[in-house]
């Protein structure tokens, strides 16, 4: 069969490959993949700087944003033939350590957890992937290859369910909140503010175009300025979705008294700024601030991710997938174009 391969590691080396068909050690579900989406963690490992191949190998099979069709399943397993499915991404570390072993994969305390696509596990941009069906969630079969926001969706359900934890020291009505970037992980956690009842203002870049329209249609504001001029006083919640250091620290200087700064984007460093730690310490510290790192989703979060899609607008979700490229013509996918938001790869064309 067809799959996307990479060296971990090594700029360029992505190619279109004739593969084994996926291993039965990977579980009894056998899936087609319809699409999988492309993400800036695909962009590293391409570009050489992200990701590690399985063990004893040199090629990684690429993709952890998936949308499929069970072809085979074990009777009473929770998936049955024709059902759309989209595959967890983490898989637990074999220790286990204590989070893993209550299933709070996204919080591996040991680092030794695998990724599909990511770290040391193929990933789903084959004609065909096997998995366990612990780690497989259906998705509305309404939404069709729209399920591949799933895997997104659940990043930013977990990031969500973080804020209202440590919202809920103390007395939690979030009324505002600012996400930074309007890519995927950015609108969706918009959306998914919407859909709290939340007042959302969205930070970009751009002036015109998809974003801020796509901003609008949920009934969320857009801005280009700094989190102060979008809302006085400070929000409730800052989720920052750009990785972008100098957003970061905007977060932490203007987030509102008592509020939470959610930080999701994973940043490249090497480049410093220089920061008055002492006044953002003092005022984090009167203000009851709080700052929280998320990464990865349970399956708690994807089915949480589930019920957002299902409630949310189609056209507004067929709209963030805002190109569909061919799978022979998968190096289009990685040329960002702009009004590109989430790019999708289909593996079996629709
Ligand atoms: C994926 C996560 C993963 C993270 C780090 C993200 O793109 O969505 O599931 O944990 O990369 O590898």
């Amino acid at each position: 069969m067809k799959a996307l391969t990479v060296v971990p590691l090594t700029k360029d080396s992505a190619r279109l490959d004739e593969v084994a068909e996926p291993p039965e050690s990977d579980g009894p579900v056998l899936v087609q993949t319809l699409a999988v989406g492309i993400c800036g963690t695909d962009i590293e490992i391409l570009s050489g700087g992200y990701g590690w191949a399985p063990p004893g190998r040199d090629r990684l099979i690429l993709g952890h944003e998936s949308i499929g069709k069970v072809l085979e399943a074990p009777d009473g397993c929770g998936v049955a033939k024709d059902d759309l499915v989209v595959g967890i991404v983490r898989r637990p570390d074999p220790v286990p350590c204590a989070n893993c072993a209550v299933d709070e994969w996204d919080f591996c305390r040991n680092g030794l957890y695998t990724e599909r696509g990511i770290k040391e596990h193929d990933g789903y941009l084959s004609e065909r992937y096997r998995i366990q069906p612990k780690f497989v969630v259906k998705v509305d079969p309404d939404l069709g290859l729209l399920g591949v926001l799933l895997e997104p969706t659940s990043v930013v359900a977990k990031a969500w369910e973080e804020v209202d934890r440590i919202g809920g020291r103390a007395h939690w009505d979030p009324k505002t909140a600012v996400i930074t970037g309007a890519g995927p992980i950015g609108l969706l956690a918009a959306l998914l503010g919407v859909q709290r009842g939340i007042d959302v203002h969205v930070i970009d870049r751009m002036t015109s175009g998809l974003k801020p329209d796509l901003v609008a249609a949920i009934g969320a504001t857009y801005h280009t300025g700094s989190i102060a001029d979008a809302v006085e006083g400070g929000p409730d919640v800052v989720m920052e979705c750009t990785g972008v250091d100098s957003l970061v620290l905007d977060a932490m200087q203007h987030v509102g008294i008592g509020g939470v700064v959610c930080l999701t984007g994973v940043s490249s460093g090497g480049h410093s700024i220089s920061i008055d730690g002492g006044t953002l310490n003092r005022n984090m510290v009167l203000e009851n601030e709080a700052i929280v790192g998320s990464v990865n989703a349970n399956r708690r979060h994807y089915e949480a991710a589930a019920e957002a899609l299902a409630k949310a607008d189609d056209k507004w979700l067929a709209r963030l997938v805002s190109r569909r490229v061919p799978l022979d013509s998968w190096q289009d996918a990685l040329d960002r174009k702009p009004d590109d938001v989430k790019v999708v790869i289909e593996v079996t064309p629709s």
